[in-house]
């Protein structure tokens, strides 16, 4: 695939600059502009507290990439590797597909940022992220999880563990979310007859000294005020050196049993972008690409980046603020600064001045800093609610929010448990003999450990190996292209256990001594099918 501009990410930055390069380049914008996404939806991130909360359906907060970005071709894959030199990009498109390499003349960067939490010990295997309508969407189910499981127990401890709801971070997404938490807990308490007596606690932690440093002092106490008024519990200038499954260590002495912690915090620069900066001692700023004011990436005449990846000059500031107000902005005028260089006309400078900032923290209250006017309260949770419906892109979600708003304001708060269960990432399964594993040519998706039994591996008709009880395969085609090269069939009843590719990746990036291991080629079957795995050989991916 070839484009003229290619524009990695598909958030606020991403998707304004490709709406705005499809307003100036007309119809020949399909063929022109690509628009990499690794999901095909824009996330309206500032109100995805509402859809934890079950005040808004996830549907609410998203918008379909294809309709949004009309103009445009869309092309739904994760960027695994960028080569500036090529001016090429290899994209992971989905399971059942090969790798896509992708050529472009102008490459913008959009990716965003990540959550990073491995610098507290616990915290990634036992604290849930807020980033995207999944996360929201697993913490409302946690949650309803959690009510459920205590209105059953009897044991005190466990009820206390299962009732403490502990949110780390006092930025807006801590503040707002745990506002979330607090009133759906308040709102659906009822329905579970058991729990009518029962303490349930929400325990807001922030390592500053008061709540959502973002805003003026007077308002960030007013938060608080209002927060610990309705029952939240908050604890300042304290962090989390640890947590467990059951108990989350502070470095003041403290410690909190719970079952369920969100953190809010741990915002990362993204893995691609950090690579990227390394390879071609590229400027950053505390993660952040450097840009210049047209946001045109300084030394490189065909790389942009914008929003929250990017280091955009900010009046006498090195960097714009991590906001979608300005990931927005930016998004836009790098669409036209974009035209403009196609048509050999000079790229405009990105100038704006914050407009204010806005936090809602639950039960019809929030906080409001508006071209240097603050508000509180209900007024301010009014005018939240009216900038957020006027900035929600497209009629169709502006109406249906509106709709969603006016049901929570006559109705309770739904309870309904509607995440599926995990996919397990390891699996035992049970064949007979004859039963296929595989076939020469399919995508690969596991990597098998014979439990019990015998597995023949077939070269077209010819079988070529036989594997028996210990042995493995599988290792080669996750590492390598992603295919099967031969195929498997049970040479009699066999257990097999299946680990998924993402069990294995972790495996494999945790592990020198594995990787090591993996280097030698005695130790894969098969591999005279296949071609030497990207990964092994070290061939950047
Ligand atoms: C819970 C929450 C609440 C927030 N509330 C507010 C608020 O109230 N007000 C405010 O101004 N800001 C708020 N923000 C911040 C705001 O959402 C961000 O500043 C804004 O989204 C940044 O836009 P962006 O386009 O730079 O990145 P993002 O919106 O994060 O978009 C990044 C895009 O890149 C894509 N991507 C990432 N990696 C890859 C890859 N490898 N391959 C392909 N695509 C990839 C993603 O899928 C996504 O489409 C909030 C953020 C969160 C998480």
């Amino acid at each position: 695939m070839k484009f003229e501009i290619v524009i990695a990410g598909g958030g606020f930055a991403g998707a304004y600059c490709a709406k705005s390069l499809a307003h100036y380049l007309g119809k020949s914008g399909i063929q022109r502009v690509g628009l990499i996404a690794e999901q095909n939806i824009m996330v309206f991130q500032p109100m995805l507290a509402e859809v934890a909360g079950a005040s808004l359906s996830p549907l609410d907060v998203v918008n379909p990439l294809r309709q949004f970005c009309r103009g445009v071709n869309v092309l739904r894959g994760k960027i695994q590797a960028v080569n500036l030199e090529k001016r090429q990009l290899v994209l992971d498109a989905g399971r059942f597909t090969t790798n896509i390499t992708v050529d472009y003349e102008h490459l913008v960067l959009a990716i965003g940022s990540v959550v990073d939490l491995s610098r507290v010990p616990g915290m990634p295997e036992h604290a849930l992220v807020f980033k995207n309508v999944g996360d929201a969407l697993k913490l409302r189910t946690t949650i309803i999880n959690r009510l459920e499981e205590a209105s059953l127990e009897s044991d005190r401890d466990v009820l206390v563990r299962l009732l403490t709801f502990v949110v780390v971070g006092g930025g807006y997404s801590g503040v707002e979310t745990g506002g979330q938490i607090l009133d759906f807990v308040n709102d659906v308490k009822h329905f579970y007859h058991n729990l009518e007596r029962a303490k349930i606690r929400v325990v807001l932690v922030h390592s500053g000294p008061r709540l959502l440093p973002e805003v003026s002092e007077s308002l960030g106490r007013y938060a608080e005020r209002k927060l610990r008024q309705r029952g939240m519990e908050i604890i300042l200038n304290a962090r989390v050196i640890s947590m467990t499954a059951h108990k989350v260590f502070l470095n003041n002495g403290q410690s909190i049993e719970t079952c369920t912690t969100l953190s809010t915090v741990g915002n990362a620069p993204h893995p691609v972008l950090l690579d990227l900066c390394k390879k071609y001692r590229l400027e950053e700023y505390k993660g952040r690409i450097v840009t210049e004011p047209t946001m045109r990436v300084k030394g490189h005449e065909r790389l942009w980046a914008a929003g929250d990846c990017a280091a955009v000059p900010q009046g006498t500031e090195p960097a714009s603020p991590p906001t979608a107000q300005f990931a927005q902005r930016q998004g836009k005028l790098l669409g036209k600064n974009l035209a403009l260089c196609l048509r050999n006309e000079n790229p405009q400078p990105f100038r704006h001045k914050n407009l204010g900032q806005l936090a809602s923290i639950g039960h019809k209250v929030a906080v409001a800093e508006i071209l240097g006017v603050r508000f509180s309260g209900f007024i301010a949770w009014f005018i939240w609610r009216t900038i957020y419906l006027f900035k929600l892109p497209g009629l169709q979600r502006k109406l249906r929010v509106m709709v969603d708003w006016t049901m929570d304001l006559f109705f309770p708060r739904d309870v309904s448990l509607l995440l599926p269960t995990p996919t397990k990432l390891l699996a035992e399964m049970h064949l007979e003999k004859g039963d296929v594993i595989f076939h020469a040519g399919e995508p690969a998706f596991s990597y098998y450990i014979i439990k019990q039994g015998r597995v023949d591996l077939f070269d077209g008709d010819r079988r070529f190996k036989t594997l028996r009880e210990g042995e493995h395969f599988g290792e080669r085609a996750l590492l390598g292209d992603g295919k099967w090269h031969f195929s498997a069939i049970a040479a009699e009843p066999t257990t097999l256990v299946s680990v998924s590719r993402e069990a294995f990746d972790t495996f494999y990036n945790s592990s020198q001594t594995f990787r090591d291991w993996l280097e030698k080629p005695e130790a894969h079957v098969g591999h005279e099918f296949e071609k030497e795995p990207d990964r092994l050989s070290g061939v950047e991916r």
